[in-house]
């Protein structure tokens, strides 16, 4: 039992920091450091995915056995194990930041399960290492709750994911100051094991690129293509494969960039040491969901003034991440036309997914030129008319096509003035809109289904998520473990669950944790 296969080809194919002392300091020329978790004073398993428990081959009473807590808290390793920290840099809010690396997230290796998929296994909140700079390695018990049930929430969504397998109490206290306004709180202490094929983010070779490391940053690439990109397996050598390598990078964010705004999903902090490489979402902090249609939101406090990393300017941004990207591999590269080429394959990858997109959430059997005004036209209405985007759009595949009213949609408003308001509008493009499918030879049944394959029902609402918080931090951790159990069904109308696709409450509007959450994890 508890006897996984580990087959750790980062740390066998690239190099590493020669120095193993735990100390802070910069790192050249390795691409990680060995470091091992610091255990904790009392590990216990609070929450596990059983998805994806069962997914590694791990065992019901493998997940019930004290091992586990043990190892997935970081209080023993399993033999193979071959812990380290990796090192990356970033641009943080526009500006480059140096190196940073994982400051608090530790590999414990590459697992391989039975059917042959790789698998990294990596806590986050396990202690510091060389690169924790002045913070104490650790994660607080909320948003350790919060990045467990997204990574959850985004898999079943079908949005390119981390994923996550356990959260482990450590029995501890931390301090933080969560509205950074000198009021420092004593918060419990909790670690996740996230998983993912692979955790290289932009910032990897950023970092080697920013120090004119040619020769790490090579080894980098050639690693990160044989490793995660197997389909480019016999696509040329050199800069040919490079450049095509580079152009699936901007295919993969492009796509993700598409979901996002799909389920209506904000980031929060996109630097680009939070970008991965394969194209997942990956570093949960703190991230928010639309609940009134807003391309202006972020949920990131830290943010607020600037919004750079608001819901609407998402792809945007990626494109500019990409971008910095990019000319760290120039380096590699004579010149830069193949770079702008991916590029180029970013915008041509997002604009076709945003427009399968606005098909899937309309009911439009095919995408037409004139739907992206359509869906424009009604993103308008719904931010002017404060109108909840998930209620919304999945009371759009109940209207009547030729008796249009707003009646399914009932719920989905905000505020009474601002109904009255946009009303007039919203009635006139229902009108279009049902004009529009009316000519389509698509039955009602399937319309419906398309739309209801593209609209969840339920997602991870920001309120919800600090419930199951509040609860958890008062010792009852049924509240996380009953909405990953609905988030793993978001497209299904789940009877008796109706609390969890409601509209958020007024309470919610302006609290911490539910509509604001600052980077203090
Ligand atoms: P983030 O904004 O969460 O992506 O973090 C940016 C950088 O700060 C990463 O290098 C993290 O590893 C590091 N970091 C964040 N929180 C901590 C912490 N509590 N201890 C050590 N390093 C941290
Ligand atoms: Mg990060």
């Amino acid at each position: 039992m508890l006897n996984p296969h580990f087959d750790n080809r980062f740390v066998r194919d690239l190099p590493g920091d020669p120095d193993t002392s735990p100390g802070v300091r910069q790192v050249h020329g390795a691409a990680y450091s060995r470091v091992a978790p610091t255990p904790v004073a009392q590990p216990r398993l609070l929450a596990y995915s059983a998805d994806m428990a069962r997914r590694l081959g791990f065992s019901e009473a493998d997940v019930a056995s004290e091992d586990f807590a043990r190892v997935f808290g970081g209080n023993a390793l399993l033999p193979g194990m071959q812990p380290f920290a990796a090192n990356y840099g970033g641009h943080q809010f526009g500006q480059w930041a140096g190196q940073l690396g994982d400051g608090r997230a530790i590999t414990l290796g590459e697992m391989i399960n039975a059917d042959g998929e790789r698998w990294e296994l990596q806590l986050k909140g396990a202690g510091p290492t060389p690169y924790s700079r002045s913070a104490d390695g650790r994660a607080v018990l909320r948003s350790s709750i919060r990045e467990f049930l997204c990574s959850e929430a985004m898999h079943h969504l079908g949005v390119p994911t981390t994923r996550a397998l356990s959260l482990v109490g450590t029995g501890e206290w931390i301090e933080r100051d969560m509205f950074y306004d000198g009021h420092p709180q004593m918060e419990p202490g909790a670690v996740v094991c996230r998983v993912a094929p692979s955790f290289i983010r932009f910032g990897n070779f950023e970092l080697p690129a920013s120090r004119n490391d040619a020769e790490l940053l090579r080894q980098l690439a050639d690693f990160c293509i044989r490793r995660d990109f197997p389909e480019l397996r016999g696509v040329g050598r050199g800069q040919a494969l490079y450049a095509e390598w580079f152009a699936r990078v901007c295919e993969r964010t492009a796509v993700l960039m598409a979901h996002w705004i799909r389920v209506g999903f904000v980031h929060g902090v996109m630097n680009t040491d939070n970008m991965s490489i394969l194209g997942l979402t990956i570093d949960y902090g703190p991230y928010g969901w639309v609940d009134n249609f807003d391309p202006g939101w972020t949920p990131n406090t830290t943010d607020r003034y600037q919004r750079r990393y608001r819901f609407g300017q998402q792809p945007q941004v990626a494109y500019w991440n990409l971008g910095r990207l990019a000319g760290s591999l120039s380096l590699l590269f004579d010149d830069t036309e193949p770079l702008q080429a991916g590029l180029r394959r970013f915008v041509s990858t997002y604009l076709d997914a945003d427009r399968e997109n606005t098909a899937r959430k309309l009911g439009l059997a095919e995408s037409r030129e004139e739907d992206t005004a359509l869906m424009q036209h009604l993103q308008d209405l719904l931010t002017e008319g404060e109108i909840d985007m998930t209620l919304f759009f999945r009371g759009l595949a109940d209207v009547d096509v030729h008796s249009p009213t707003l009646a399914p949609m009932e719920d989905a408003f905000y505020d009474p003035a601002r109904r009255e308001a946009v009303e007039p509008a919203l009635r006139e493009w229902l009108e279009r809109y049902a004009a529009r499918v009316v000519q389509q030879d698509l039955p009602a049944a399937q319309r419906r289904e398309r739309m209801n394959a593209a609209n969840p029902r339920y997602v991870l609402r920001n309120y919800l998520a600090q419930q199951a918080i509040d609860r958890a931090t008062e010792g009852d951790i049924a509240g996380v473990t009953e909405l990953l159990e609905v988030m793993r069904h978001p497209y299904d109308d789940q009877p008796g669950r109706d609390a969890y696709a409601r509209r958020r409450p007024d309470w919610a509007r302006e609290r911490a944790g539910c509509s604001m959450l600052s980077c203090s994890s």
